[in-house]
């Protein structure tokens, strides 16, 4: 099997692993940067809000800490929040130096919108509502040019490779050619994004499958917070189409929220159509029980400005299903959108396997508590992309290659003759379940069915000794949803995005995070173990 040797090897090219990548390389490290797909095709890419930063005059650091502290429901790690959100200014003029465009107002100064949670208006945006794609083109770009740095394409990352001491030395993959290959490196990172196609109603696009978290989980990380799930309120709801997102940004200019009779269902609701997502997102449920609807609707026909001009993007999506968006009621629903838990790490992206680092969408940083307040899972990635870049680089300076072993799953009893397990039906079947069982309302009773289910799944697919990346993806999805669900079924209580309509209300003994560490016999994962943690800033100081 071929060996190619990196200083630093960085799993996913959007906006955590492109800045990762960069960070180190401008360290003066060689980088191997690896993505399953085309180095576009990412999470980031359709990102369409922007990027929170403190930058208007009337605006400050503290006002943007206050607000993601509020909107984490208690759950925010106080030094996480300040430390990214420190420097959240000066990842915007780094961006904005890697070649990224920001809409600006005629005067010069940053034209800033607000979402949903944030006091002031501190939203930088690119191109009206293409931040996202302005952001990968401009980072893509730098990567592709820097010399340090080399891009693969098509290359599925399947597991991580451990030397015998349990420290991550590589990564196992599959390349465009379909062969198997190794990448050694003094440092990994992890930023494989989110898992949005763990649901049937997702705004995630298809590379969205939670590789990242389970083959760290795999590997031995420690897995926090997985329970928390952000539904985006506003998804396009037209049966048969892909959900196209209709951004926060939409509400914040003065779109409404209707019923299916007109009626205006958030006025009274503190925050109205700018309440946190989740309360969003459970109102919309509610009046679609209520109405009998399969959605609710959108109604921009009394915003300031023309909405085709505002939100190009959305226009003309919209335009091709026969919306005027500048007069129709836009039919939406929630769906899937963000990862808020994901591998453990501090705020240099270190998880607590040594060799291993994480950023973005599957790490847990601590910033985005039990919610996550909109924008600032881009500001997350580049901020402590940059970091994790930087420390990743450090570890590797003189690093050599060292003996690895796979720590794949177990394999299990082989299946009778003539059983085959069809991979697309038990995707869609676990995408259906998690929806139904996992999704914006979950029930004790219904988790430990959900598991039930997984279980089953995850034995009968191990089964087939994973070679295709849709396999693999799958066994991925099945270990997310595993870890989610053990986590969902602990936390007895009601906070932010996770609500159990058995356990409604907030517990205060629950202001805790929830880790999932693996058991290993024999080098497999022999059993999970889910604890309930103390938030770091009430730990003890040490030598206190
Ligand atoms: P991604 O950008 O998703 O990149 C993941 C990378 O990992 C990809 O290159 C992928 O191919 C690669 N990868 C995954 N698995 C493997 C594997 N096994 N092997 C090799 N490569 C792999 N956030 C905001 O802050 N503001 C917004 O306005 C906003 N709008 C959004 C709108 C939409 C529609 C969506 C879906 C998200 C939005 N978000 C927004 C969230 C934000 O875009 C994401 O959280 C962020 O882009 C994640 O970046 P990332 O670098 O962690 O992962």
């Amino acid at each position: 099997m071929p060996i190619y040797r990196f200083g630093v090897v960085v799993v996913g090219t959007g906006v955590a692993g492109a800045t990762a990548a960069l960070a180190a390389a401008e360290a003066g490290i060689e980088v191997a940067l690896l993505t399953k797909a085309s180095p576009e095709e990412t999470n980031t890419l359709y990102a369409q809000g922007g990027v929170a930063a403190a930058l208007s005059p009337a605006d400050s650091l503290a006002a943007h800490a206050a607000d993601t502290l509020a909107v984490g429901c208690g759950l925010s790690e106080r030094a996480a929040v300040e430390s990214i959100v420190r420097d959240g200014p000066t990842a915007i003029a780094t961006l904005e130096k890697r070649g990224a465009l920001w809409d600006r107002r005629p005067d010069g100064c940053f034209d800033l919108s607000r979402e949903g949670g944030h006091s002031h208006p501190r939203v930088v945006h690119a191109r009206g509502d293409a931040t996202g794609r302005e952001i990968q083109q401009a980072l893509g770009a730098a990567a592709q040019a820097h010399p340090r740095i080399t891009v693969f394409p098509d290359t599925f990352t399947l597991d991580l490779l451990c030397a015998n001491d349990g420290r991550v030395v590589g990564v196992l993959v599959r390349t465009a050619r379909g062969e198997l290959a190794v990448f050694s490196g003094g440092a990994v990172v992890m930023a494989t994004g989110g898992a949005g196609q763990l649901y049937r109603e997702t705004t995630n696009p298809a590379i969205a499958t939670g590789d990242g978290v389970a083959m760290g989980f795999r590997a031995g990380a420690a897995v926090r917070d997985l329970e928390f799930f952000q539904f985006h309120p506003t998804l396009l709801y037209i049966a048969g189409a892909a959900r196209v997102l209709i951004s926060e940004i939409v509400r914040g200019a003065g779109g409404v929220l209707r019923d299916r009779r007109g009626v205006r269902f958030m006025e009274r609701v503190p925050g109205a159509e700018l309440a946190p997502r989740d309360v969003v997102s459970r109102a919309i449920f509610e009046r679609m029980v209520a109405t009998q609807d399969t959605s609710v609707y959108l109604d921009l026909s009394g915003m300031n400005g023309d909405p085709h001009t505002l939100f190009p993007g959305i226009s003309r999506v919209c335009r091709y299903f026969g919306i005027d968006i500048a007069r129709d009621p836009v039919p939406v629903r929630p769906g899937a959108h963000y990862m808020i838990g994901g591998l453990e790490t501090d705020l240099e992206g270190r998880t607590t396997v040594p060799g291993l680092w994480a950023v973005g969408e599957c790490a847990s940083s601590g910033i985005h508590g039990a919610n996550r307040m909109g924008s600032n899972s881009l500001l997350e990635g580049l901020v402590l992309g940059e970091r994790t870049g930087l420390s990743a680089a450090e570890e590797a300076q003189g690093k050599g290659i060292q003996d690895w072993r796979v720590r794949a799953p177990r394999a299990a009893v082989a299946a009778p003759d003539g059983m085959r397990v069809n991979i697309q039906d038990v995707t869609y079947s676990l995408k259906s379940l998690m929806w139904r069982q996992m999704g914006l309302e979950r029930t004790g009773a219904q988790i430990e069915d959900a598991l039930q289910k997984i279980r089953l799944w995850s034995r009968a697919v191990r089964e087939l000794g994973a070679s295709e990346p849709a396999t693999w993806e799958l066994v991925n999805l099945l270990g997310v949803a595993h870890l989610a669900s053990l986590s969902a079924l602990v936390r007895a209580e009601s906070r932010g995005v996770h609500y159990r309509t058995d356990h409604p209300t907030t517990q205060p003994a629950w202001c805790a995070h929830t880790r999932c560490v693996p058991v290993f016999e024999e080098g497999h994962i022999a059993e999970v173990v889910v604890a309930r943690v103390p938030l770091e800033s009430e730990l003890p100081v040490a030598g206190a």
